[in-house]
């Protein structure tokens, strides 16, 4: 069936209220990683073979019943999920979690820099914004430690910016061949939280945007074949699938593509940087 293209005016508003407006057919990235999220906010199915499912974020309450549509399209039950891994504590990435959990009882991972510097500043309430329930998370990151699940090996690494503990993964795939592919997403990379303003308003440190440009440049050290983002709208990804085979992994691999997007998305930081702040 052909992909209904909507391009809502307000989507957030559309995501909130009439989620079947933010809609999206799942595709394939990776050989073994899929998008199961929607055109506003991504989520990242990980096949993990013997080790179950696993998915990277799972955007917002209202749009859950979109999520778990778009892994049973797939051919996957969303009851085997047995780990959600979160990129930061934006409701717009996590606030289906409750839901997710109560579905598939899946182990919930954040890192403990977003858990005790940010999901508990009164500052950053989001209950209205994005409604849900609460959860906690089972399980931190352990930096430098690789979690190996089927044939996947995820390397989650601290890029604080967008949030205090935004998480980066790096993941290691295995093709049909036996070629090795290794897929990226930036946990955050908008520079909404960025700003002078925000500092102020939430207490959080000005550094972080400092911490981000830095981060960008050493990312991309980081040899990535293929690189999709956190929001569809930061990147062509959606242009990019293969409308006649959403199985279809191969339009994503270029491996110029993950330092081009650091570098542009340094560049926004940057233009942020050199008009709120009073140090460059
Ligand atoms: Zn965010």
């Amino acid at each position: 069936m052909a992909q209904i293209k909507i391009t809502p005016k307000n989507i957030v508003d559309s995501a909130m209220n009439r989620p079947w407006e933010v809609a999206c057919e799942p595709f394939r990235v990776a050989p073994h990683i899929y998008y199961v999220g929607n055109v506003w906010v991504g989520a990242f199915l990980l096949d993990c073979g013997k080790d179950g499912l696993s998915i990277i974020d799972c955007s917002v309450a209202s749009t859950f019943y979109l999520l778990t549509e778009s892994i049973r399209k797939l051919g996957f039950d969303p009851a085997n999920i047995r780990n959600i891994f979160l990129s930061h504590g934006h409701g717009d990435h996590d606030g289906a979690v409750p839901y997710l959990m109560n579905l598939s009882g899946a182990t919930v991972w954040l890192s403990r820099e977003e858990d005790e510097q940010f999901r508990h500043n009164d500052a950053i309430d989001e209950k209205d914004k994005f409604p849900t329930m609460g959860y906690e998370p089972d399980k931190y990151y352990q930096w430098g430690e690789e979690i190996k699940l089927g044939k996947l090996t995820i390397r989650p690494v601290l890029t604080p910016g967008h949030t205090p503990g935004t998480t980066t993964f790096f993941i290691d795939d295995i093709d049909e061949s036996g070629r090795k592919l290794t897929w990226a997403m930036h946990g955050g990379v908008g520079v909404n939280t960025m700003t002078h303003e925000y500092f102020q308003k939430t207490g959080l440190p000005e550094s972080l945007i400092k911490t981000f440009v830095e981060d960008c440049d050493r990312l991309k050290a980081y040899h990535v074949d293929i690189c999709t983002p956190s929001h569809p709208s930061h990147s062509d990804m959606l242009q990019r699938v293969n409308e006649e085979d959403r199985h279809d992994y191969t339009p994503f691999i270029d491996e110029n593509k993950w330092e081009a997007f650091l570098e542009e998305r340094k560049g926004f930081a940057m233009e942020t940087m050199s008009k709120g702040f009073d140090w460059k």
